[in-house]
């Protein structure tokens, strides 16, 4: 990561992104109100048909999302023949359509990349590979589902999905804080110096043999910074309180770490670059107690104060753990819903990486495919070919 062609590769993606969805089919302009849908699909109708303004669509299975957890789910529902429809957002979360990846540079953890490859390229090819095998995807947001009665229902501004298999796969997104110097473009240090993710980032050549901080004071701001003790001179976590609300286990083994130093009630009010390559330098640090401020040097800054899963939208659909994300039944995809799976960072916590989600994302996959034979879900034939019958 940390080339300076993020930003134009992010808005060549934007743009090819928003051609997409300028084509017919893409987003449309009327932007009515989901109306309440028939409850069984044994009355199949063709998908397509407006209703109430909408167009209503047929499947017996729909993703939504666009990270390597839905796209690994559509490449296998599709060569399964499940004829699956994905729906990758437009903007959801502030993300463009395939996810977090879209956000960063180099990704070079991701097997079959020996030289690593950039995030948007390699969502371009997890999109490539869906439609290839006979994926229909829409660049909409689904701002809304019921799935109290089958078949199950997913709304977007502009259609209505009656699906015998949901597969949730809408991510989360890192939270990031707002100080003098944290944003993107000129005069911030956002994927030059500062980022929200060590593993992916922390073996960046800038952060070698260097100091570095972390912001939080949980469970992933103990990993993290342990993890960055392998690759920086010094580790600082940079935490607002004077206690850790990280599991003593993961405390412990952070502040036994030589190389880590804790600064406690502390916040950070500005970020500054290095004067010569236009990376961070370091950071203003306030200790919250006693209003002073000091500079701390350092080369990369992580933040690790949390994530927010996409999964306002469900409302209550499916049944959440106490931050948000999808609760699924042990070793395997399943939600507390009957037909409902949820694959990568939606109900992943701990990993959080596109390898897991993708793993997650074909699981889904095939539960969906079993649930689909236990219920004997068929496919009807229509003109498209995107219709179901239970
Ligand atoms: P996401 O990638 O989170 O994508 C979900 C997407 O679904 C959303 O972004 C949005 O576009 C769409 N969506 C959300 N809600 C809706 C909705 N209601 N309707 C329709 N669509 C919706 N991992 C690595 O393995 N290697 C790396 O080098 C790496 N680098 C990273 C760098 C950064 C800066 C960040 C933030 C993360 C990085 N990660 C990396 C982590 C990796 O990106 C995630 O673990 C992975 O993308 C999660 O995939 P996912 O499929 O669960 O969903
Ligand atoms: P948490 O919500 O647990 O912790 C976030 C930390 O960031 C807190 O210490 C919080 O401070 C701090 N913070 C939040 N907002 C701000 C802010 N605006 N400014 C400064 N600091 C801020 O998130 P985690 O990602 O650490 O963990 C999420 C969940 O995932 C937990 O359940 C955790 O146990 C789990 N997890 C487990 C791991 C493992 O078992 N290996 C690894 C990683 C995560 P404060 O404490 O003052 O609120």
């Amino acid at each position: 990561m940390y080339s300076c062609m993020n930003r134009s590769r992010f808005l060549k993606s934007l743009i090819s992104k928003a051609r997409s969805f300028a084509r017919p089919g893409g987003l449309g302009s009327t932007l009515s109100q989901p109306q309440p849908q028939p409850s069984s699909l044994t009355s199949a109708f063709s998908s397509s048909a407006a209703m109430n303004g909408l167009e209503t669509h047929n499947t017996r299975l729909c993703i939504v999302g666009s990270g390597p957890a839905a796209h690994t789910a559509a490449i296998y529902a599709a060569r399964a023949e499940l004829k699956p429809l994905l729906f990758e957002g437009w903007m959801a979360n502030d993300i463009a359509p395939g996810g977090q990846l879209t956000t960063t540079t180099d990704v070079e953890n991701f097997p079959g990349f020996p030289e690593g490859i950039l995030g948007a390229e390699l969502t371009d090819k997890f999109r490539k590979q869906s439609e290839r095998f006979g994926t229909k995807i829409f660049t909409e947001t689904v701002t809304k589902v019921d799935f109290t009665s089958k078949p199950l229902k997913l709304f977007t501004d502009t259609r209505t999905v009656l699906a015998d298999a949901v597969i949730l796969a809408t991510g989360a997104v890192a939270k990031r804080l707002n100080f003098v110097g944290s944003g993107e473009g000129s005069g911030g240090f956002w994927n030059r110096g500062i980022s929200a993710c060590a593993v992916c980032d922390g073996a960046a050549p800038i952060f070698r043999n260097k100091p570095l901080a972390v912001i939080g004071g949980g469970d992933s701001a103990m990993e993290e910074a342990n993890f960055l003790t392998k690759y920086g001179s010094k580790v600082f976590i940079i935490h607002r309180r004077d206690a850790f609300r990280a599991s003593k286990i993961m405390q412990q083994r952070a502040l036994s770490n030589p190389k880590i130093d804790v600064i406690w009630n502390s916040t950070v009010v500005e970020a500054y670059g290095d004067g010569e390559r236009g990376v961070l330098g370091g950071l203003k640090v306030k200790n919250v107690v006693t209003g002073d401020v000091s500079d701390l040097k350092v080369s990369g800054l992580f933040f690790a104060i949390g994530h927010e899963p996409a999964t306002k939208f469900l409302d209550g659909g499916v049944e959440l753990d106490s931050d948000g994300y999808v609760v699924t039944k042990p070793g395997t995809t399943e939600t507390s819903v009957a037909g409902v799976f949820a694959a990568g960072d939606v109900q992943d916590k701990k990993y959080r990486q596109a390898i897991t989600a993708a793993g997650t994302g074909c699981m889904a996959a095939l539960d969906a495919e079993h649930y689909l034979q236990e219920i004997g879900s068929q496919q009807v034939g229509n003109e498209n070919g995107y219709c179901s019958k239970l």
